[in-house]
């Protein structure tokens, strides 16, 4: 089946005791048995519950994997993705991953014993560079939040696959629409359902999607052990907004690749990171990786004063944390979502206070346009 069949139908069967076409919210944390051992397959809903399998198997598909598990947050998913290590092992991370996944990484997890490098996995020689004897995964997000940064999955693959390490990618920003992490070869893909595959800015939840069957059986347990689980509810919206994510994907791309062109041709602007123009030094590798480069764009202003002004007039782009959602959001990275990264690392990174980031949404892109237009004439 094609993208937008599986998006709507994968998953979803009739309900059998109604045939309810559309799945039901399985609001219950317990399930009857038949008799003492005997049940029909649902005996607590930590454990398994009909709605949020539903939404795993519709994600296990989009993804192309083996099996998928639904979690209470992105953070919860990639914290589940880490009991997969133990402690002594060592994890090559790229540089500017998602300020959250850096502070569980840098302020959780080093003190479990698993100490990890950060390096510009847009480099295979950068990543080979920093392997070690007790290297165990490669963790990655292409592009990265909030640089823009891509790294070539398909390489990184091989590498692991070579040197037995696992491979992750989180594919939050692209979705299975726009990069299908596995196909490239990577062993697991993490997902914020926050984002794009809820689409709505109403739910916070995780996945995990798995290539390996081992891999997978050992998250399904951690899930149930840990418990870190999607409610019933949010499984729901989240199942109901993937049915318009190649719609959405669509609309967020169109209006992207405008509002990148724009800002690009603008005096305010100093430089715009975004794989879908020309001018990305990435752009060769975008092309051959993705079907589209999506609503996420960064820009620099001239000054951090410039920033000051520049948000002040906005009245339709919501200046907030998060991204994804059918509306715009816009945020100002180094004090926001990227505020736990330490000082010089954020500077390190390219990350200072003159950088904008835009979740672009699906509103009609020239209302987008003006009111960006409002904010760099104050600047
Ligand atoms: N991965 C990326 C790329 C993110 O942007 C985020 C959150 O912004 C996360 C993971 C964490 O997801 P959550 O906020 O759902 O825990």
């Amino acid at each position: 089946m094609g993208l937008s069949t599986d998006a709507i139908h994968a998953g979803v069967r009739p309900d059998p005791t109604t045939g309810s076409v559309m799945t039901p919210i399985y609001q219950t944390s317990t399930y009857v048995y038949e008799s003492p051992g005997r049940h029909l397959g649902y005996d607590y809903a930590r454990t398994i519950n009909p709605t949020r399998s539903a939404l795993e198997e519709n994600l296990k598909v989009l993804e192309g994997g083996r099996a998928a598990y639904a979690f209470a947050s992105g953070m919860a998913a990639i914290s589940a993705v880490m009991t997969l290590l133990k402690a002594g092992d060592h994890v090559v991370v790229s540089r500017n991953v998602y300020g959250g996944t850096y502070r569980l990484f840098a302020r959780v997890l080093e003190d479990y014993g698993l100490t990890f490098s950060y390096v510009d996995t847009s480099s295979i020689e950068a990543v080979e560079a920093a392997l070690r004897t007790n290297t165990r995964m490669v963790y990655v997000e292409t592009p990265t939040n909030p640089i823009m940064i891509l790294t070539d999955i398909a390489a990184i693959a091989a590498l692991c696959r070579a040197r037995r390490l696992i491979s992750v990618v989180d594919n939050t920003f692209l979705t299975p629409c726009l990069q299908r992490p596995l196909d490239l070869g990577a062993e697991i893909v993490v997902h914020s359902t926050t984002k794009y595959l809820n689409g709505h800015s109403d739910s916070v939840g995780g996945a995990v999607i798995l290539a390996r069957d081992e891999q997978a059986e050992r998250i399904k347990f951690v899930q149930n052990s840990v418990g870190a689980i999607l409610s019933p509810f949010d499984s729901w919206l989240v199942l109901r907004g993937i049915k318009t994510l190649p719609l959405r994907m669509r609309a967020h791309d169109e209006n992207g690749l405008r509002v990148a062109r724009f800002l690009e041709g603008h005096r305010g602007v100093e430089r715009v990171l975004y794989p879908g123009l020309p001018s990305h030094p990435q752009r060769a590798l975008a092309l051959r990786q993705t079907r589209g480069s999506g609503g996420m764009i960064s820009f620099y202003l001239k000054s951090s004063e410039a920033a000051e002004r520049f948000f002040r007039p906005l009245t339709l782009c919501a200046l907030a944390e998060s991204l994804g959602g059918i509306e715009t959001l816009i945020c100002q990275p180094s004090t926001m979502t990227h505020a736990s990264v330490p000082e010089p690392d954020r500077r390190a990174m390219g990350l200072t206070d003159s950088l904008v980031r835009i979740s672009v949404g699906c509103e009609d892109v020239q209302d987008i346009l003006d009111d960006l237009e409002r904010g760099l004439a104050a600047v």
